[in-house]
């Protein structure tokens, strides 16, 4: 068992061995024969001596002959690997193949190679996955408000624009779906932006308690029709000067807190918190309304991914308003966490650096 194993991996050294001994025991018979036949009974003394020599030579010329072959298969593997590598900043990496034991480090570095490969492959996988999940998602959240505009100017075409009970009540929906899919492209678009690697933010000072009760007012008939008490919490009235782009922030709060609204309770509460953290402020959003399981936390923040699909394109949701509020506080390079308990209510909160 142990031979056949060497057997099928041998290394250098066995190889010069194995063929190193057939030749020396050639030599030996080729040398006996000889010694026989022409000149009779052999000197022993020599036929050893010539053996070992014999032996010895094949063994040094075999081994380096093999070690070289090997060596020079590796060292073309070896360098086509690390040559491929990339480094953190992207640009190859010099191979340094003199300076390795290769046939040591071969074994490894093709398995780490192999290990990065298919992690590699695994990444491609999911962003493929991903990508064609979010085209899905596209198509389907495009094609029913276009599918529906389709439908309703059909209908006034074939005679339905003479017929007063139903002409602008149709027009009306046709606007309302054209709203609707222009809401999507322009999320959709802001979402391309502030991924585009060359995103630069028009950062200013601003007072973010000023920007609060700017959000508030606007929201506030909103807030009204839900008898929502929406408001600064009690000992967070104090102001602060944020270092941010005010447009940006002014829309992540006007996500936020019309979440709040719209998966708050009928007549509950949307609070807004400010707490000092030395170099940066936070600021909390929340709701006592339906909060959320612990397993759907991570993937709110995804293009189009909605809890419940239909309550939320009844309350006119495109299920993209997390993903702006993530990638906006991504690119101010600040934080964003969720608490939740489903019953008792959402808690939104995110970091901004201080001026
Ligand atoms: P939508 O347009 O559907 O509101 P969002 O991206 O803003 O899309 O939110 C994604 C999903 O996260 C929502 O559909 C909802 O299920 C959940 N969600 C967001 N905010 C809250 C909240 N304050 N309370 C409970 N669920 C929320």
């Amino acid at each position: 068992m142990a031979i056949t194993s060497i057997l099928k991996n041998p290394t250098p050294k066995l190889v010069a061995l194995i063929s190193s001994s057939i030749i020396a025991i050639s030599t030996l018979v080729v040398f006996i024969i000889c010694k026989i036949m022409f000149t009779g009974m052999p000197d022993w003394f020599i036929v050893i001596i010539a053996t070992i020599l014999v032996f010895a030579i094949g063994y040094i010329v075999v081994y380096s002959l093999v070690e070289r072959f090997i060596y020079r298969k590796i060292k073309l593997i070896y360098k086509s690997i690390s040559d491929t590598k990339l480094s953190t900043e992207g640009t190859p990496l010099k191979s340094n193949v003199k300076n390795v034991n290769l046939i040591e480090d071969a074994e490894d570095a093709v398995l780490n190679w192999q290990k990065s490969k298919i992690n590699e492959l695994n990444k491609q996988k999911k962003l493929d996955k991903y990508r064609k999940e979010f085209l899905g998602n596209m198509f389907h959240e495009l094609k029913t408000p276009l599918f529906n505009i389709q439908g309703y100017l059909e209908t006034l075409i074939e005679g339905g624009i003479y017929d007063e009970d139903i002409n602008l009540k149709f027009a009306k929906k046709a606007s309302k779906n054209v709203n609707r899919m222009a809401k999507i492209v322009e999320d959709l678009q802001m979402i391309a932006n502030l991924q585009d690697a060359s995103y630069v933010l028009a950062a200013e000072k601003f007072d973010i308690t000023d920007l609060i009760n700017d959000v508030i007012e606007s929201l506030e008939v909103r807030a009204k029709k839900k008898k929502n008490k929406l408001e600064i919490k009690e000992g967070c009235k104090q102001s602060f000067t944020v270092m941010a782009d005010r447009e940006m922030i002014h829309q992540v709060l006007n996500n936020l807190i019309i979440n709040a609204l719209k998966y708050g309770k009928e007549g509950g509460k949307t609070q807004i918190g400010l707490y000092d953290m030395n170099e940066n402020i936070l600021l909390e959003v929340s709701d006592n309304g339906i909060g959320m399981d612990k397993d759907q936390i991570p993937r709110i923040f995804e293009r189009f991914y909605r809890i419940d699909k239909d309550r939320s394109r009844k309350l006119g949701g495109t299920g993209l308003g997390l993903s702006i509020v993530k990638h906006i506080i991504e690119v101010h390079k600040q934080t964003i966490h969720v608490r939740s308990t489903p019953g008792t209510g959402s808690t939104f909160g995110f970091t901004l650096k201080k001026a």
